[in-house]
């Protein structure tokens, strides 16, 4: 529900950053309810009152600023207690220079709220979530690895290029980096760390999103080709509003060609950030 990043990309409404919807069975989960959360929810069709869980990866606008609204809407402002919330420690507790995304009051309206550090495993129904140990800058930053049954996906949030962070993501058909920009900038993954990383951990399905003012002005097309090309695995360059059937990636889809990719299905789809 939102693929940029920065003031000159989410504030000047070229891109949002209202998060991403994945979809396992009756299972709901938003990641990283940041800018436009609500607004693009209802723009996207998104039934924010279905949401099992919040997570949020790290304090920053585009990954949390509207956690307490997404928590209003998604328990009719208290009036029905539920849902879990999973957080880094800075969105529960804050930090010297954060203040906590989820302030007291919205956290207590939700059923149960955890603040994971990195490395921890939380099970939601039949979804185990492993957090990720990811490099930004916040402090608690964390990535998640979701494994539902037959398909396991990864989202590295804001993180750096290392090599025991791409080990995490191994084992992933699916796996979703957050790469603002074409160059080396400090904190973050370039063009050049996401091709490292798709070679590596080798995907059924690569998403690239969060992007920055330089790729959203370039259309990041030429950027994927270059990628596809160099590690032959099928990437994606993320849209707003984008919708993808994440079972044409499973571990059961065998060998199946990679056209299996069906938009809008409604039983398993994932809305890219
Ligand atoms: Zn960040
Ligand atoms: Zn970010």
């Amino acid at each position: 529900m939102g693929t940029g990043t920065g003031s000159s990309v989410v504030g000047k409404g070229l891109r949002s950053a209202g998060g991403i919807i994945l979809t396992f069975g009756e299972n709901q989960f938003h990641v990283d309810p940041g800018i436009g959360a609500v607004t693009k929810a209802a723009e996207y069709g998104i039934n924010l009152r279905a949401t099992t869980a919040l997570l949020i990866s790290h304090s920053h606008i585009h990954h949390a600023n509207d956690a307490n609204a997404v928590i209003d809407a998604m328990t009719l402002s208290g009036l029905d207690k539920k849902g879990v919330l999973i957080a880094n420690k800075t969105a529960i507790h804050g930090t010297d220079d954060h203040q906590q995304a989820v302030s007291p009051y919205y956290r207590n309206l939700i059923e149960r709220f955890i603040a994971v550090d990195r490395n921890q495993r939380i099970g939601v129904n039949d979804i185990e979530i492993q957090t990720l140990t990811a490099r930004h800058h916040e402090p608690n930053s964390i990535g998640f690895k979701f494994f539902a049954p037959g398909i396991t996906i990864t989202y590295s949030a804001d993180t750096v290029y290392a090599a025991d962070i791409v080990e995490q993501y191994m084992g992933s058909n699916i796996l979703i980096l957050n790469v603002p920009y074409k160059k080396k900038v400090e904190g973050n993954l370039c063009i050049e760390d996401a091709i490292k990383i798709i070679q590596k951990v080798n995907p059924r399905l690569a998403i690239l999103t969060h992007f920055g003012p330089e790729i959203v002005k370039a259309d990041p097309l030429y950027e994927i080709r270059e990628i596809q090309k160099q590690t032959s695995v099928q990437t994606i360059a993320a849209k707003d509003g984008m919708v993808i059937n994440p079972v044409s990636y499973s571990a059961s889809a065998g060998q199946k060609t990679l056209q299996g990719f069906k938009q809008g299905s409604p039983e398993a789809q994932s809305h890219t950030q």
